[in-house]
């Protein structure tokens, strides 16, 4: 490698703990920070409750099996095949719509095991130091070396020295906005208008029965507010609804939530139990969707880049945010052995070349909301679909 080779990685998640682990297997010295503490000693933390299950894609399967094979297994296991949509109509009738004609599927796993498992993987490789309770406050960029400046658990400020720097730390990402103070950064944030609110739907025995078909991914499109359920490994099922902030106030006593949840989801209600969604929505938290957009994505003299929801925050409609993120990752590695580890060159490509699809990726996540909670029930979408014309 012929630049220095020390990298922090800011941000524990699901894209810092691959970024890692790809960066150590290309020869990086990876030093990984979190503000966090080990979700795996304390797995009630505050950001295990934003959601429970996600699916990865072909384009995140293709990332993992290029960079880091051996850990596809380990990290997948547990996952389940999700072959299409199924939709639950108001009159309770369903509808499978399947992916794709050659047998495509996706992979529901559980958010926090496939995160801890990343870690599991890091935790068994010596060369990357893994940093708990290392709040990012501050990235110097000014001089020769990347200096990050952290708050620790007892309120101590420390400082690291690295070669460069890779901000993973999510949609209101520190190392975002320390780069814009460094870079000329166009930047957009914009919220839309729609919460989330986790449910849940109980396996039908112990043995883990599920109560719905699991290969599916279940909606029940209500135009402008809808459910989903994606299956977890015990046989339940994590249901998200999704529906504009107006609902979060209108509804504001249990009986008002209880007659909206009978009215539009009476199906799903009885998969439930009533008292235990209106707990649910009642007690948990209400959450929102952010997305975010900038350009480029690093300094130009090769010292800090940007990958992942800090860069590319999007709406969850498409299942792509995270898979988004591994494949940021594969692209900066394959350019980075093109360039010969040459950080400037392959900063620079990246950022020219990766943001058309980013722009795109995070349109089509937006308007996949209207697809899956309005258009996934019409006629003519029905008759589109056995054409296979969507
Ligand atoms: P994050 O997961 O946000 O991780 C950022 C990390 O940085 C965290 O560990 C945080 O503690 C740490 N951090 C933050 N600030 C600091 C700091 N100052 N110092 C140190 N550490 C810091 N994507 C999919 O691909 N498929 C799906 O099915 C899917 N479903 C979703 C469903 C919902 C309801 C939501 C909300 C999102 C979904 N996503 C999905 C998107 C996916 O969750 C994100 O794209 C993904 O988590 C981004 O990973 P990340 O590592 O970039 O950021």
């Amino acid at each position: 490698m012929s630049e220095g080779n020390s990298v922090a990685v800011i941000g524990s998640g699901l894209v810092g703990c691959f970024a890692a682990l790809a960066l150590q297997r290309k020869g990086y010295n990876v030093s990984l920070f979190d503000y966090r503490e080990d979700p795996r000693e304390k797995p009630n933390n505050e950001g295990n409750l934003r959601s429970i299950n996600l699916v990865v894609s072909a384009r995140g399967i293709e990332a993992l099996t290029e960079l880091t094979p051996d850990i596809l297994e380990p990290v997948l296991q547990d996952s389940c095949e999700l072959e299409g949509r199924m939709i639950h109509k108001m009159n309770g009738s369903q509808e499978r719509q399947i992916y794709g004609l050659f047998g495509e599927t996706l992979q529901a796993v559980d958010r926090f095991k496939l995160n801890n498992r990343l870690l599991d993987e890091i935790t068994k490789v010596d060369d990357i130091k893994v940093y708990f309770q290392h709040k990012l406050r501050k990235l110097d960029l000014y001089g020769e070396k990347v200096i990050g400046v952290f708050e620790t658990e007892d309120d101590n400020i420390v400082e690291y020295e690295f070669d460069f720097a890779l901000g993973c730390d999510g949609a209101y990402s520190t190392s975002r906005s320390q780069l814009q103070r460094y870079t000329r950064m166009d930047y957009a944030q914009d919220y839309m208008d729609c919460f989330y609110v986790h449910l849940s739907i109980p396996p039908a025995d112990e043995k883990g029965t599920p109560k719905i078909t699991p290969n599916y991914l279940h909606i029940w499109p209500r135009t402008d507010h809808m459910l989903i359920a994606i299956v977890n490994p015990d046989g339940s099922f994590t249901s998200t609804f999704f529906g504009p902030w107006r609902l979060a106030s209108e509804l504001n006593s249990r009986e008002k939530i209880k007659s909206f949840l009978m009215d539009n989801f009476p199906d799903a209600m009885e998969l439930m139990g009533i008292e235990n969604a209106l707990d649910a929505f009642e007690n948990n938290i209400k959450g929102a969707l952010m997305c975010v957009q900038c350009h480029p994505y690093h300094s130009p003299d090769g010292k800090m880049i940007i990958l992942g929801d800090a860069a590319h925050s999007m709406v969850p409609f498409y299942g792509q945010g995270m898979n988004c993120g591994f494949e940021d990752v594969r692209i900066l590695l394959q350019l980075l052995e093109k360039h010969e580890f040459n950080r400037v060159a392959a900063f620079e490509e990246y950022s020219a070349t990766r943001h058309k699809d980013l722009v795109a990726i995070t349109q089509l996540a937006k308007d996949n909301y209207y697809e899956m909670s309005h258009n996934v029930a019409t006629k003519l979408h029905m008759f589109k679909m056995k054409l296979n014309w969507v």
